[in-house]
């Protein structure tokens, strides 16, 4: 029977868990309570739960309309099964490492051999940079807890020496038939194998390291090459780094996602570095040749006479080194024009004489500029 509880609780996260804590939670608590493993009389329809959980919230949009709408978002067409672990219609389930989701396959007929090789669940790991390190590139460490195959039982799950034998009961699909009474007549359908729970084999003398799941989780740390140019929510892919494989499938893909401190000095857009240009009143009339700060350092930088405030300078190749290919996007720079909170009597007497030699108010007045000064003056 589906679970009517709240697949967060079950897995003992609350609703902002990421993809990360959904996997660490499934893959502790289904180890937890796997039949094989816990014989408490209510392991069996915990670890079913911890499956419904896990494959719902696992999955980006059947998570989102869960959080939506429940559990009516995510059981598609109605009608659960009657209590012999047949669920409604989750689609997608394939590639799932481990065949009791296959529980979710509900009334399809696309049952896989259930020792046939699979790829390795794929690892999400968010790495948080320095602003500069994304545009130089740097090289650095990550460490992860990962599921490896078991080193002494080479993920068979059976102790050395021995090895898991073929179900009798299902014959090693996985499966078996049951019939079931409903309002439509007696009904047949197929349903996991109760003696094997779906795997197709029975291991009876399961391998002490892993305790019969062929795999044990082991932290490891990886050197990680951060390439120059990197921008946030951007991801790079390394490839077997993810979780083992089940029967001597291949290992899933570990996903470094990037995320980039901001500088108190830049703004990055794609390639393009903005900055602004604090310069003075004096300077932005006259013009003057200033140093400004690049992401590469330093560079001179012509302000024209007549620079008006908000003026932009684009300065070519000096910005973020491009993911593909060679070459760098530019810098633009807004220049800021600075007036003095106070001045000196000094200062304020060129003011009054740059006034007197022309400098009037740019809106026409009934008296002007200098005659209104001299009034406010005395
Ligand atoms: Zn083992
Ligand atoms: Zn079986």
């Amino acid at each position: 029977m589906a679970t009517s509880r709240d697949y967060y609780d079950i897995l003992g996260l609350d609703k902002n868990a990421s993809e990360q804590d959904i996997q660490r939670a499934y893959r502790k608590l289904s180890k937890k309570y796997h039949p094989d493993i816990n014989k408490a009389p209510d392991a069996e329809e915990k670890f079913k739960e911890v499956n419904e959980a896990y494959e719902v919230l696992h999955d980006k949009q059947k998570r989102a309309q869960y959080d939506q709408f429940g559990q009516a978002g995510v059981n598609g067409q109605a009608g659960y099964g009657a209590g012999n672990g047949q669920y409604g219609d989750f689609s997608n389930f394939s590639g799932f490492g481990d065949i009791f989701s296959d529980i979710f396959g509900g009334a399809s007929q696309r049952h896989v051999d259930p020792t046939a090789p699979v790829k390795g669940d794929d690892l999400d790991y968010t790495m948080t940079i320095d602003f500069m390190d994304a545009i130089k590139g740097k090289t650095s460490n990550v460490t992860y807890t990962r599921s490896e195959t078991c080193e002494v039982c080479h993920g068979t799950g059976a102790e050395k020496g021995t090895h898991p034998i073929t179900c009798d009961k299902c014959h090693g699909s996985g499966y078996m038939t049951v019939t079931q009474q409903s309002m439509l007549g007696v009904i047949q359908r197929q349903t996991l194998c109760d003696k094997c729970h779906g795997k197709g084999v029975i291991i009876e003398h399961p391998c002490a390291t892993c305790h019969g799941a062929g795999h044990t989780d082991k932290k490891q740390t990886l050197e990680v090459k951060i390439p120059a140019g990197i921008d946030n929510g951007q991801q790079i892919r390394l490839s077997g780094q993810g979780e083992a494989g089940k029967n001597g499938g291949p290992y899933g893909d570990l996903y470094i996602v990037f995320r980039i401190r901001p500088s108190k000095d830049f703004t990055r857009r794609g390639n393009t570095i903005y900055t602004t240009v604090p310069i003075s009143f004096a300077q932005a009339t006259l013009g003057d040749e200033i140093k400004i700060k690049t992401v590469n350092g330093e560079t001179s930088l012509k302000i024209p006479a007549g620079t008006q405030p908000g003026a932009k300078f684009t300065i070519r190749g000096e910005g973020v080194p491009y993911l593909r290919g060679d070459g760098k996007g530019d810098q633009i720079s807004t220049v800021e024009v600075v007036i003095p909170k106070s001045i000196n009597d000094k200062q304020k007497q060129a003011l009054v004489d740059f006034v007197k030699a022309g400098g009037d108010s740019i809106t026409p007045q009934e008296k002007n500029f200098f005659e209104r000064l001299k009034d406010k003056l005395g």
